[in-house]
């Protein structure tokens, strides 16, 4: 039987949560000890274990089909690969840094400078659309310190929290870009393959959505049905179902997480009350 095969981290800060998705989407990997590879026992997948920065190579040549890691691999590396999701993790920033004393304005700062990177490709293009003559020293690691040792006038790399940026006696000037985690594709799958691929979107896409949605339950006196409605328009519409007290309804809806709280004192201004936010499982659009 044809099988899709996923390459993910072998080990660093995409591992987790890339075998955590599949789980959620529903596949069972065997024992997962981080060999080589695992196989599904419920669906149509194989798991490679590799190196991020082997992933889009691979996925190119077709070695796994498809793989997980971040955006700013994907645009480093720069291979024949297609981008087919945003998975909503390992976010972080792409940041220029200088020295902290340093006086600093604006981009043109940089003119003539050095600067320490592990992503040439995708700083290059920066500094060539700004129109600007930067030196680019490419590094495999530990890039915060080159400034430090006289290697660099400043560094691009990922930021997160900016603690380790602030040991080195760095500050952030410049934010580059922003990544996270993505599903890659080679572009060439046969039918077959896509099939499964499919499958695989429409189960990651179900695991977002409930992830990122609330399934919410209220009291409200019958007058103000049509205000609330229109604060909760639902996947289609709110269900409404009378209570046993009269001219009282209950009213069910889902609202996204992030407009939550600003929904909730609306409610309340309408007469809302007993108002239940209980997690989605799944949720099919
Ligand atoms: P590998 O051994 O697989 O090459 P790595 O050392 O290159 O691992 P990690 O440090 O595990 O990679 O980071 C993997 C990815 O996680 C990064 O490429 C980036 O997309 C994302 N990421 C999110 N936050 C951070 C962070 N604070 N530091 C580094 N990477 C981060
Ligand atoms: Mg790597």
């Amino acid at each position: 039987m044809t099988k899709l095969k996923i390459a993910v981290q072998k080990s660093g800060r995409l591992s987790e949560k890339s075998l955590e998705l599949l789980k959620e989407c529903g596949i069972k990997l065997s024992n997962g000890d981080r060999k080589l590879k695992t196989e599904a026992s419920n669906f149509p997948i194989e798991v490679l274990f590799l190196r991020d920065d082997d992933i889009p190579q691979y996925v190119e040549q077709g070695v796994a089909d498809i793989g997980i890691l971040g955006e700013n691999e994907v645009w480093e590396k720069d291979k024949n690969v297609s981008t087919v999701e945003k998975l909503g993790f390992a976010g972080c920033k792409l940041s220029l840094a200088i020295p902290k004393d340093e006086n600093y304005t604006n981009l043109n700062y940089f003119e003539g400078k050095r600067v320490a990177t592990s992503y040439p490709k995708i700083l290059g293009n920066f500094f060539k659309s700004k129109k600007l003559n930067v030196e680019i020293e490419e590094i495999g690691g530990s890039v915060e310190i080159a400034p430090g040792i006289g290697l660099a006038d400043g560094i691009f790399d990922i930021v997160s929290t900016g603690s380790t940026l602030l040991m080195n006696g760095l500050k952030e000037v410049e934010v580059v870009t922003k990544s996270e985690a993505v599903l890659i594709s080679n572009p060439n799958l046969p039918e077959n393959k896509k099939l499964i691929l499919e499958k695989l979107l429409f189960r990651i896409r179900a695991v977002r959505n409930s992830s990122e949605n609330k399934y919410i339950l209220l009291n409200a006196p019958n007058e103000s049905i049509k205000a609330i409605s229109k604060i909760l328009p639902g996947m289609k519409s709110p269900t409404v179902l009378p209570l046993a007290e009269e001219g009282w309804s209950s009213i069910h809806s889902v609202v996204k997480e992030d407009q939550f709280w600003d929904i909730i004192d609306q409610l309340k201004e309408k007469g809302a009350q007993g108002i239940l936010v209980v997690p989605i499982e799944k949720m099919i659009l």
